[in-house]
């Protein structure tokens, strides 16, 4: 397992985020770890994960690549305002799990996120 360590490193940095990075932050952190690390490492090592099943991949429309070490069942919205990535808890979601066949599925909503929609409601009082 020559490198098992590089993996570790790449999957904690992902652990230690809920911001969905993409691959030149994943990058960047792990570099604090393994300072001669290259980003084709980094990237061989996040598809590893991914093949195991240790992290997901996203894809959001006009976003490179991102990644989450939270596998569990949750939808995303990517936020139109701050370009922000944030999880959705399920259990707010109505999805229909009697889908014979379906062992997996991909929800992203477009929108604007909590802490957008705060700021502009703050200065929307203002006035
Ligand atoms: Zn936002
Ligand atoms: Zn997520």
């Amino acid at each position: 397992m020559r490198f098992s360590k590089q993996r570790e490193a790449v999957y904690n940095v992902l652990c230690q985020t809920t911001s969905h990075p993409d691959v030149a932050w994943i990058y960047a952190r792990t570099r604090e770890i393994i300072p001669n690390i290259s980003i084709a490492t980094v990237y061989r090592n996040l598809q590893e994960l991914l093949s195991i099943g240790k992290i997901k991949k996203l894809s959001a429309e006009g976003y490179a690549e991102r990644y989450d070490a939270n596998v569990s069942d949750h939808a995303h919205l990517v936020c139109s305002c701050c370009g922000k990535i944030v999880d959705i808890d399920m259990s707010q979601v109505d999805v229909k799990h009697s889908i014979a066949g379906v062992d997996r599925y991909e929800i992203t909503f477009y929108g604007c996120c909590d802490e957008c929609r705060n700021n502009k409601d703050a200065s929307q009082n203002k006035q």
